[in-house]
């Protein structure tokens, strides 16, 4: 069974729920206990964070989705190409079906942990799939299509409600001003709001744009807090 329905909270949000399994999306919205957003990111990978409303606390995990060496393969191809030693196309194609074997592993690995983590929850998940234009009708983009279709799948059968939404990453989800790389140290990317001053981890913020819909404004900004100690960003605000 699929159903869906509409939710207004305001002229610019109107978010419609696709569910499969669940027979009430108005009585688990009442009684919500998590709200999970899972960011899909060329670049990155795979980020997930749940909220308890509960208790404020929040889990995050975060995925790389391996890349695929393209130059090794290219070269593999190229000497296939030159050689025409038998075998030698064989193990070009081997080396690209690896590559491609371990990315899909990797995603479903991702599935499997974010469906563990809010099964048996009263829990809505958020996924933001942003469709790359340069990524158009590549292997990747249809990799991480699919991921999100399963995670979908696999949330659905839960009774977990999944909300596809692009969600903004460059804008601060607490005063609405442009965000700009303050600085890199390591995986960890730093945001900088330039209205407000407050600093972000670059993934976080999608996630908090997200929970922006459903958590009073003190909520937020709390969280928001919570996550930048949680990166051991020195939180100010202006
Ligand atoms: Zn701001």
């Amino acid at each position: 069974m699929s159903r869906y329905i509409a939710i207004k909270r305001d002229r610019e949000i109107n978010v419609v729920l696709h569910c499969s399994h669940s027979p009430s999306v108005e009585e688990l919205l009442e009684n919500l206990e998590v709200i999970a957003v899972v960011d899909v990111n060329s670049s990155h990978g795979f980020y997930f964070l749940a909220y308890d409303l509960r208790s404020g606390s929040f889990r995050v995990h975060r995925l790389k989705v391996p890349k695929i060496d393209w130059r090794r393969i290219k070269e593999l191809q190229r000497n296939a190409t030159k050689s025409r030693k038998p075998g030698a196309w064989a193990t070009a194609r081997c080396a690209l079906r690896k590559a491609h074997r371990r990315r899909r592993a990797a995603l479903l690995s991702a599935v499997a942990e974010a469906t563990k983590e809010l099964r048996g929850k009263r829990a809505v998940a958020f996924i933001d799939v942003p469709f790359d234009e340069s990524l158009r009708n590549s292997g990747l983009q249809r990799t991480l299509r699919s991921f999100a279709k399963r995670l979908e799948n696999s949330l659905g059968f839960h009774g977990i409600p999944v909300i596809e939404r692009t969600l903004p990453s460059k804008r601060c989800p607490l005063c609405g001003g442009k965000l700009e790389e303050a600085e890199r140290r390591g995986e960890t990317r730093v945001m900088r709001c330039t209205g407000c001053g407050m600093v972000f981890e670059r993934d976080s913020v999608p996630a908090l744009h997200a929970l922006k819909l459903f958590l009073e404004e003190a909520e937020v900004e709390e969280l928001a807090e919570n996550l930048a100690r949680h990166y051991r960003l020195s939180a100010q605000r202006r």
